[in-house]
């Protein structure tokens, strides 16, 4: 075969394992940022509960603040009863104890039923805590095996792209500049068999001089359907 025509054909080789390594190589960063993606959504559920136990633990001061002020209110009134002249300012002082009393049991009550929503909310919250830790500890082994991944792809590329180089060489540079042109615009078939007496890449039957003489691969001759460059493989 002829020497440029051998050349093409292993330099396409080499150019089609360095665009599928180039395509393997980018899709890493997407399938990182995926993985990375469960992580956040395991930490933003456990942010999530940790400001519901906040914010129950919150409301649950307040309550215990109006329990305080109910307890000194009762006390300034209980006080107060012994200094009252009135029949009817007595009997509204009562009242009000009264109402402070059912106040208290009241609240009394909803910080029992708030300190048994706490308990729960903090299981939940600590199971969170658990996912999270598992996430993270998994995101992290993944992603050091994509990076590991990453790193060997970019060893063989860096090698392909060396070869490719001293091959690219050897080419004699109007042919190697025509093979780069139909790479790109032929889909990275730039060199196409003719078999069964058509061309690989368009299908366009081959004339019977063009295709004898591609069969002997002693000269460059394209396709006269896409213009790309013909070969026999014998
Ligand atoms: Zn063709």
């Amino acid at each position: 075969m002829l020497q440029d025509l051998e050349q093409l054909v292993q330099l396409q080789a080499l150019d089609a394992e360095i665009a599928v390594l180039e395509a393997a190589i980018a899709t890493i960063p997407d399938q990182i940022r995926m993985m990375e993606q469960q992580f956040v959504q395991a930490k933003a559920a456990l942010d999530a509960a940790a400001a519901e136990v906040e914010q129950l633990q919150k409301l649950r001061r307040q309550k215990e603040r109006d329990l305080d002020e109910a307890g000194r209110e009762i006390k300034k009134r209980q006080g107060r009863l012994y200094e009252i002249k009135t029949n009817q300012e007595y009997s509204a002082t009562l009242k009000e104890v009264e109402g402070l009393k059912q106040k208290i049991s009241t609240l009394e009550e909803e910080i029992l039923i708030s300190l048994d929503a706490i308990d729960s909310t903090v299981k939940l919250r600590d199971q969170e805590e658990q996912k999270v830790r598992v996430a993270q500890a998994e995101f992290l082994k993944n992603k050091q095996q994509r990076e590991d991944e990453l790193h060997k792809l970019q060893d063989r590329l860096s090698i392909l792209r060396k070869t490719r180089e001293s091959r690219s060489e050897r080419v004699e540079a109007s042919l190697l500049q025509l093979y780069l042109r139909l790479l790109k615009s032929r889909d990275g078939l730039a060199v196409a068999q003719a078999t069964g007496r058509s061309c690989e890449g368009c299908h366009v039957t081959i004339t019977p001089q063009l295709y004898n003489e591609v069969r002997r691969n002693e000269a460059i001759r394209t396709c006269e359907g896409c213009g790309r460059i013909l070969y026999w493989k014998g």
